[in-house]
């Protein structure tokens, strides 16, 4: 049997990263198993490639939810990456580390060394930004933050509109101050995507001490008493999902070979994401034991928390009709058009293509009473039925709107023992009085800012909801039946030092040896923003703290 010091589950946001900083000094054999093949398909690398990976079975798990109460029992679709670089290799490459006030809420609720204080001198040690290093900003880290250099009229207007209504223009949404009106950074190199793949495992790939497989998935952890001494996988599984409502099934199939065991000297890494790291503890029986027993599974440690406290953000995207035919979906309407977006991409890495899709920021708050923005905007200069699909034969752009710190928790938790299948999630949207009053709240500010001087010229009509949609309850119901994931489900092994805690401080799963889990399923509470930037960030510090226990 191969035996390794570190085996890493899943090569995604976070595992890259554990992987090359584990194998670095060169001293500890490191496995790094994905589920998903390469990182070859051209379409990772392009930014506009967002939309072709969006619904590609091959690179992308492409979950859906259980029929969810709080979306009048829609299943929402839930994307993840299946590929090196994980879901950093199919996102919306947007950079942004949260508020200050996120990471002092982590260290309340039992997390000490998880402060702000304590988490910036990561966050300014993993990036590279284009924009050059202050005391917010770092310069020599690996994952690029590059800034858009060219500016779109319809932007700016949002920005003067942000500014009419009381929301300051801001340059940094990761400097000083997060809350304001501006243009997103983005993580890309020279206009290609920088996934954790690129950034951290491409220069760390020719190290004799660091081994990747692709196409082979974890099935469940290997323990010999309470202790993980290794994993067993599946080479070359069948992991192309077809029943999971895909517009595009040509996956790869390939025939799964027998059960391989590997053996860890030191640690298991759990990176595999908030929804299946969680799945993994549970198939390997750790978690909820009567969960656990209903399947027959013996019970190697109880830890009821697994699973538990899933979090995510809701998106309501409100679109108009814009006056003038300066869109996206214009200059993608016609061959000049589409050819000239090429153009722009191949002589100055520039453009839509360069961008993927969304290009203005806001962070706001929905009542003058609130400390803190409680919604961000990710403004297009597009509109599509969803996320990723069609643009809109008219001229149209977005204003998706999402509370930040969601209060309504859900759960991850296996269907069945066979581990190719995926878990039940279950987000439980809007279940509480304040998600229900931010997510209406939301829509009417996008209302207030498009009714401004500075923006009203631009819009013809609303597209979505409509005119028609006039009260709350209206609204409400428009967010209840088209809303969905801006796909950020956290929280599902949360770290913490109560009952339900999962891992503690250092990432180590409460109970057991030899193992931890590094992603984003670590997260107490979803921090204020997207969530790529923090979960390496997270990664960044585990794998300190696990050399550290090396040394
Ligand atoms: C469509 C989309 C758009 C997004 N847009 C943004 C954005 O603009 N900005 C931002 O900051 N964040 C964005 N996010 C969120 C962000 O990318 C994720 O929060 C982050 O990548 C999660 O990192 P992770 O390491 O927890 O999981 P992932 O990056 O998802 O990695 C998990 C990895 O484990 C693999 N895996 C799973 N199970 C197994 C198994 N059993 N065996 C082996 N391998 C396994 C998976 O294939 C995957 O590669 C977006 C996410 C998506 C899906």
């Amino acid at each position: 049997m191969d035996e390794y010091d570190y085996i890493v589950v899943g090569a995604g946001s976070a595992g890259c990263v554990m992987a090359a900083r584990l194998s670095a000094d060169g001293r500890h054999r490191v496995l790094l198993l994905e589920a998903g093949p390469s990182d070859r398909d051209p379409w990772i690398h392009v930014p506009i490639g967002y939309a072709k990976t969006m619904f590609n079975p091959v690179l992308n798990w492409m979950f859906r939810t259980d029929a969810d109460p709080g979306m009048n029992r829609r299943q929402v679709y839930w994307p993840r990456g299946k590929t090196l670089g994980g879901s950093s290799a199919i996102n919306g490459l947007i950079f942004i580390r949260g508020q200050a006030e996120d990471y002092d809420d982590w260290a309340a609720q039992g997390n000490a060394q998880w402060s702000f204080e304590q988490v910036l001198p990561w966050f300014r040690r993993l990036e590279h930004n284009t924009l050059g290093a202050d005391a917010w900003r770092g310069t020599d880290g690996p994952l690029w933050s590059s800034h858009i250099r060219v500016r779109h009229p319809l932007i700016d207007a949002v920005i003067a509109a942000c500014e009419e209504a009381g929301i300051p223009r801001n340059p940094d949404f990761n400097g000083a101050r997060q809350e304001g009106a501006g243009y997103y950074q983005l993580s890309t190199r020279n206009g290609f995507r920088c996934s954790t793949a690129v950034a951290y495992l491409r220069p760390a790939r020719r190290r004799p001490n660091l081994r990747v497989l692709t196409r082979a998935q974890t099935t469940r952890i290997v323990f010999e008493g309470r202790r993980a001494v290794g994993v067993e996988y599946r080479p070359g599984a069948r992991a192309d999902r077809r029943d999971a409502g895909t517009t595009k099934a040509s996956g790869v199939t390939v025939e799964a070979g027998p059960p391989v065991q590997v053996r860890a000297r030191r640690e298991v890494i759990l990176c595999a994401g908030a929804l299946q790291s969680p799945q993994l503890l549970q198939l390997s029986g750790v978690g909820p034991a009567a969960l656990l027993q209903s399947f027959g599974i013996p019970v190697v440690h109880e830890l009821p928390g697994v699973g538990e406290n899933l979090q995510d953000h809701l998106q309501a995207r409100v679109m108009f009709r814009c006056s003038r035919p300066i869109t996206t979906n214009d200059q993608l309407a016609s061959l000049w058009g589409r050819l000239r977006i090429g153009m722009e991409y191949v002589f100055m890495r520039g453009g839509p293509m360069a961008i993927g899709i969304n290009q203005g920021g806001i962070f706001a708050r929905t009542r003058p009473e609130l400390t803190r923005p409680d919604v961000q905007f990710h403004v297009a200069t597009l509109s599509s039925d969803m996320a990723g699909s069609p643009v809109h034969a008219h001229s149209g752009f977005t204003m998706s709107v999402c509370q930040l710190r969601p209060e309504s928790r859900g759960q991850v938790r296996i269907r069945s023992t066979d581990p190719l299948e995926p878990p039940s999630m279950q987000p439980f949207y809007l279940s509480t009085d304040n998600d229900r009053r931010t997510a209406v709240d939301g829509v009417k500010l996008a209302r207030r800012l498009v009714a401004t001087r500075a923006l009203a010229p631009f819009v013809i009509d609303e597209y979505a909801p409509g005119a028609q949609a006039a009260s709350d309850a209206d609204l409400l119901e428009f967010v209840r039946n088209h809303g969905g994931t801006i796909f950020h489900p956290s929280g599902t092994c949360r770290m913490g030092a109560d009952a339900l805690a999962v891992v503690d401080q250092q990432l180590r799963v409460r109970g057991v040896g030899g193992l931890r889990v590094v992603d984003c399923s670590v997260m107490p509470t979803l921090v204020s923003g997207n969530t790529n930037v923090p979960v390496v960030m997270i990664a960044e510090r585990a794998a300190a703290f696990v050399l550290g226990d090396a040394h």
